[in-house]
């Protein structure tokens, strides 16, 4: 099935094909996203009117709206310009008026004529203390009453649409809605008590009252399911072709894994050898390894990333370590280096920076197998650059990398595994929705020993008072960051202010203590500056959040942050993950302009109760929405019409476990329900997952 099945046809037809929609309503509609009778299946009602027919416009409290049957009096035309055409009408028990503006007088005359009856509905307003109903919504014969729904759902519109347009272009599209064999299984379907898709359809359209309207409503929740299975399913044929790329085995008895661990003067977490076992286990598959290593700042990937990247060598191939930033690279290079040494194996650094006769020696040395692990920045993928046996690529803090990127990656070693590293911590159900493709290996313990670290909040005005305990602290042998205000998306704004900060600083400690790094600098010239800084020559470090990702520095104990409230929270929670990883008590500042916003107060609250930083990526998603917690169109994260990320976390989830298991058992859709469920991707216009199908 390779092209879209007929009986989708109807609602895949141009939206002129509707009855009332011309070409300028459809157009229209695009300011909804509504292109073809299908999307406007998935635009609900975010609200409903009661229009259940009642005895008189007496009993109700104005303003309100009422439908009620009355007996046409009176017309008054207007007594001057621009006045009221008003009606008089008579109900059960009262007597009011219907009012037009602007209305030609032989309209009126015709939908409301003296003498007969009329179901009228609108809003009852008081004007001058007298009850009557501008422009009613309806007017219809007592004998098309049935015309007027008692509960009246309300789209949302654009310029252009008005409810009675999406009303019909809605009722004309579930019209053509068609009986469709479950793709759900069958006992989740029983289990949630969940209608078939023809009668969701139906309901979420026609809803009965306020219930219907709601998220938790057994047909809204059946719909958003349709579309997390249809995205989990693409998603999980991603993964399954990934997974049927040959990859190479790459496995060895772990013997330099444990040199390693021997020089360690530590024990590893149990998670950090939960993701080892996984990896390893992965790495020894013969398909290629497409893996996500999520853990917290502070959390250990590095050392999980060399014991995956020594398995690489031992299997005979090389592997390879991507850093972000050049400062990254290199403290890699300082941190793998012995360890890779007492492993008696060869790595080697490759960055932008090499000289031409450096890099081509090096390069050399790669071609051969002589250089076993690579780390590098992006330099490492650069066209000229060739392996003898690339076996594993290991990006690390990967949200600085694009998508793209990460595509580009797998693409430059035939059956490279790779195994991404990010320190964002990302509620599940955005992973879910984001990395549905990967397989998930999650760090979620800390190293023990690590002291907490106490977050305070301070207004900028006490300035002097934060410099004051800075000078004792600094007294003390302790060494700061002070990260300067993100003040706009600019790095040469946020460098003014940075050196600024930095002037007055310097001049408060001298020239020898206060150091300055910033993205706008040369990148050796900032590796000096951090090299001083981590070998303690400097005490105190300004930045821009150049510092954000990654940098290590355990002496380094306090963590001053100006203009907090301009920076996101998992930007927060990053740069406080630079401080605490000593063995001494750790501070962060969180400095704030006043007054505070409340969402600005609640944010940095949210910080100073918690260091958890899933906890903490779950407040910032309900706080600010999914779409802003990773930017929607570079995560390649779907936009749902019906489900909510925010809140339907659970349901991602179940779609997931669904999509994979079923694809375990029918890989190319070929039963029953495999046939069904093409029939959803074909609805839910996955083309990309039917092209996997089509040529898998
Ligand atoms: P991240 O997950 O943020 O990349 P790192 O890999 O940089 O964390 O580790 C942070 C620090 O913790 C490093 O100094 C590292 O040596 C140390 N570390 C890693 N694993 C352990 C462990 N199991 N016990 C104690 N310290 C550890
Ligand atoms: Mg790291």
């Amino acid at each position: 099935m390779s092209t879209r099945p007929s009986v989708l046809f109807p609602l895949f037809a141009d939206l002129e094909t509707l009855d009332g929609v011309g070409k300028k309503t459809s157009q229209n509609l695009a300011g909804l996203d509504i292109h073809r009778p299908r999307d406007a299946l998935f635009v609900l009602p975010y609200a409903g009117v009661d229009r259940s027919l009642r005895m008189s416009v007496r009993d109700v409290s104005p303003p309100m709206t009422v439908t009620v049957k009355v007996r046409v009096g009176l017309h008054r035309a207007p007594t001057r310009r621009g006045g009221p055409y008003r009606v008089t009408v008579e109900d059960a028990q009262t007597t009011f008026a219907i009012v037009f503006f602007h209305a030609r007088p032989e309209y009126v005359q015709q939908q409301l004529p003296t003498g007969q009856e009329r179901i009228v509905s609108g809003k009852v307003e008081l004007f001058d203390g007298v009850a009557q109903m501008v422009h009613p919504d309806h007017i219809l014969r007592p004998e098309e009453a049935d015309q007027i729904p008692a509960f009246e759902p309300i789209y949302p519109l654009t310029a252009g649409v008005t409810q009675r347009t999406i009303g019909r272009v809605t009722a004309g599209s579930v019209a053509r809605v068609p009986e469709l064999a479950e793709w759900i299984d069958p006992p989740l379907v029983a289990r949630e008590g969940w209608p078939d898709w023809h009668d969701a359809v139906q309901a979420v359209h026609l809803p009965a009252g306020p219930d219907d309207l709601s998220p938790d409503s057994a047909a809204r929740r059946r719909l958003a399911y349709d579309e997390l299975l249809a995205h989990q399913t693409t998603l999980a044929l991603a993964r399954a072709q990934q997974r049927k790329i040959p990859g190479q085995r790459s496995e060895g008895a772990g013997i330099l894994r444990q040199n390693v661990l021997d020089a360690l003067d530590f024990d590893p977490t149990g998670a950090q050898r939960r993701a080892t076992d996984e990896i390893v286990a992965d790495m020894a598959q013969p398909f290629r390894m497409n893996r996500l290593l999520q853990g917290d700042v502070g959390s250990g990937k590095t050392l999980v990333a060399l014991l995956a990247l020594l398995t690489a060598v031992e299997a005979g191939g090389q592997g390879v370590l991507m850093a972000p930033t050049e400062i990254l690279a290199r403290q890699h290079l300082n941190g793998l280096h012995p360890l890779a040494e007492a492993a008696g194996v060869v790595l080697e650094v490759l960055t932008g920076r090499d000289k031409a006769s450096e890099r081509a020696a090096k390069l050399a040395a790669l071609a051969a197998g002589d250089i076993q692990i690579l780390v590098g920045t992006h330099a490492v993928f650069q066209r000229d650059v060739a392996f003898a046996d690339l076996r594993l690529a290991v990006i690390d803090e990967q949200h600085r990398f694009g998508v793209a990127q990460r595509m580009e990656l797998g693409a430059k070693g035939e059956a490279v595994d790779v195994l991404v590293m990010t320190a964002t911590p990302i509620p599940r159900s955005l992973a879910l929705a984001q990395h549905g493709d990967m397989d998930v290996s999650v760090l979620d313990e800390k190293p023990p020993g690590r002291q907490p670290v106490k977050t305070a909040l301070v207004s900028v005005g006490r300035m002097d008072e934060v410099v004051e305990s800075l000078r004792r602290a600094i007294a003390q042998g302790r060494q700061a960051y002070w990260v300067c205000p993100l003040v706009e998306e600019s790095e040469v704004v946020d460098l003014t202010a940075a050196e600024d900060r930095f002037k007055r600083l310097r001049a408060v400690f001298g020239d020898d203590v206060v150091g300055l790094v910033h993205g706008q600098m040369a990148p050796a010239e900032r590796d000096v500056t951090m090299g001083r800084f981590v070998a303690g020559e400097l005490s105190l470090l300004v930045a821009t959040t150049v510092i954000e990702v990654g940098v290590n520095v355990p002496n380094a104990s306090i963590m001053v942050i100006e203009r907090a409230e301009t920076f996101g929270l998992a930007q927060l929670h990053q740069l406080r993950g630079r401080v605490g990883r000593g063995s001494a008590a750790s501070t962060c500042l969180l400095m704030y302009q006043a007054p505070l916003t409340e969402s600005g107060q609640r944010r940095l609250e949210v910080l100073r109760e918690t260091e958890d930083g899933f906890r903490i990526a779950e407040e910032d998603l309900s706080l600010r929405g999914a779409g802003d917690v990773i930017g929607t169109a570079q995560s390649g994260l779907p936009r749902f019409r019906v489900a909510d990320l925010d809140r339907q976390a659970a349901l991602m989830d179940l779609a997931q476990r669904d999509a994979r298991a079923f694809l375990a058992r029918d890989p190319d859709l070929k039963t029953e329900r495999g046939q069904a469920m093409r029939m959803l991707l074909w609805l839910m216009e996955q083309d990309k997952a039917i092209r996997l199908i089509s040529v898998g």
